[in-house]
């Protein structure tokens, strides 16, 4: 069972994660870009430098997504594994920059992914409001780069691809508090977990 828990920067999805895996333990927590020993050298080049060519930086997460599902998910399909990003972080924030189209996308995201998409996605939607508030605390580099607009669109374009490929899924309120978000998460997992 494979869950993908997805949402812009600061919404809050690393929190819920550690809650579960506190109370679970047996689940396999991990996580993209770097949820392997490639996967680890690829992130260090994505979240550093910044590639001349798109496709060149696309294939790269793609690359970093392949081998993931190869070493990561692909071989504990009969336990629970949890995500912290994936396929969706991938497709939501290339449509924000406008370079590739979502047909394209979806089709290049399958063949990384073997055509298996994860079981359930949960997706954190947070606000205008909430996310000043939590990147004034943060201060994350990025962010300050792209700005604020730029991660709403991103979090619409990850809610409208789940719509559209129909994946089982929850919308989380990431604004509500930590223990009402943790609850809603667990129930929806009640015969998951
Ligand atoms: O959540 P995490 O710390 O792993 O994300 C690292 C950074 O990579 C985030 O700032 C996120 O905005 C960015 N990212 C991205 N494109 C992706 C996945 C992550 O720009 N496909």
């Amino acid at each position: 069972m494979y869950v993908l828990f997805e949402g812009i920067d600061t919404c809050g999805k690393s929190t819920q994660i550690e809650l579960i895996s506190q109370k679970h333990p047996e689940i396999i927590v991990t996580h993209e870009p770097g949820g392997t020993a490639f996967g680890q050298k690829a992130r260090e080049i994505l979240l550093s430098d910044s590639l001349a060519s798109k496709r060149a930086e696309l294939l790269l997460f793609l690359a970093d997504r392949a081998e993931h599902y190869q070493e990561v998910i692909s071989p504990n399909q009969d336990k629970v594994i949890i995500s912290d990003r994936g396929f969706l972080s991938g497709i939501g924030y290339a449509l924000a920059n406008g370079d590739f189209d979502f047909d394209e996308l979806v089709s290049l995201n399958r063949f990384a992914l073997e055509g298996h998409f994860p079981d359930k996605v949960i997706l954190f939607l947070t606000d205008m409001k909430t996310l000043e508030e939590r990147t004034s605390v943060k201060c994350l580099d990025g962010i300050e780069l792209r700005g604020l607009e730029y991660l709403l669109k991103v979090q619409e374009h990850m809610k409208e691809s789940i719509l559209k490929l129909g994946i089982p899924h929850l919308f989380v309120d990431a604004t509500e508090d930590i223990e009402t978000i943790h609850t809603h998460i667990t129930d929806y997992l009640r015969n998951t977990l």
